[in-house]
């Protein structure tokens, strides 16, 4: 299927959004509360941060269903809203979009294992996942962003349900620490296996999240670039948590932070944007980074 906001990638740095659990706790959202029950009792709190990113000049916002899979739901007793949940996510970003702005349909893991080291099968996580995609879908998202993935297995799982279950590009970004012999996931998945591995299965765009601040993200790009044609995404941390008084702050300063995304560019990331600890500030700072007017 043409997808237009993979077009615009191939004319200019599609910009992503930042965090969304921070801004919906500085709305009010306590830890321990499911976040993704916010997209109906809250409807206004999770509108008004997605209005902010776009405000602040994201092409794309996404949607609060980071944990909105049955399995990690049940957490909740909320398996059972698992449609409803996912289909108003999309809804709500959707609902504040300008004309020419995207939404991308969040999937995040399960939060379990696979066997042998968990009780669940791929089958069962595929299953979950497609479930997602279709709500996701059904609620008007235009891409689904598969992120934060810690296990290739998990991430294909969740690949192969969205592309099974809606007929909407699948984006895929996995979490990779920085070891001396190079970049791998805490499952042990090199670099070069997670983008192989990733394109031989259909993704429409790879890429890396969380855990490594901006700086981290331009060796981790480069990393990636040589090892698939994909579109390259880049979503970094700003740096490392740090647990105060006043609660967690993290260790990069924006103009630190954004110092390093003209290199994420030049390293061959298509599309950029925030993770942890990142605000609208930070994406407008961003946007102006990259050299966007003022919107
Ligand atoms: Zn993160």
């Amino acid at each position: 299927m043409r997808s237009p906001l993979l077009d615009l990638v191939g004319e200019r740095t599609v910009l992503l959004d930042g965090a969304l659990g921070t801004e919906l706790m500085a709305r009010g959202l306590s830890l321990g509360t499911c976040p993704e029950a916010w997209n109906v009792e809250r409807p206004e709190a999770v509108r008004e941060v997605h209005a902010s990113y776009f405000e602040a000049g994201a092409d794309v916002a996404t949607t609060n269903s980071f944990g909105a899979n049955r399995i990690k739901l049940a957490a909740h007793g909320l398996e059972g809203r698992t449609a409803e949940l996912n289909a108003a996510a999309a809804r709500l970003a959707r609902s504040v979009a300008p004309p020419g702005r995207y939404i991308a349909g969040s999937i995040g893991p399960t939060g379990k294992f696979l066997k042998p080291q968990g009780p669940f099968s791929e089958g069962e996580f595929e299953a979950a996942f497609a479930e997602q995609a279709r709500a996701l879908a059904e609620g008007g998202a235009d891409v689904l962003l598969v992120e934060t993935q810690y296990d290739l297995r998990e991430a294909l799982c969740a690949l192969r349900g969205g592309r099974r279950a809606t007929e909407l590009p699948v984006l895929v970004t996995v979490t990779f620490n920085a070891h001396r012999r190079g970049f791998f996931t805490i499952m042990g998945d090199s670099v070069a296996k997670v983008m192989k591995a990733l394109e031989s299965e259909g993704a429409a765009a790879v890429g890396a999240n969380c855990t490594l601040d901006s700086e981290g993200m331009v060796a981790l790009v480069k990393a990636m670039r040589p090892e698939t044609g994909l579109p390259l995404i880049a979503q970094a941390n700003a740096g490392q948590p740090v647990i105060g008084a006043g609660g967690v702050t993290y260790s990069q300063a924006l103009e630190d932070y954004v110092r390093f995304v003209p290199e994420l560019v030049r390293a061959g990331a298509g599309l950029v944007g925030g993770c942890c600890g990142t605000t609208p500030a930070f994406i407008k700072a961003m946007a102006a980074a990259l050299g966007r007017r003022e919107t």
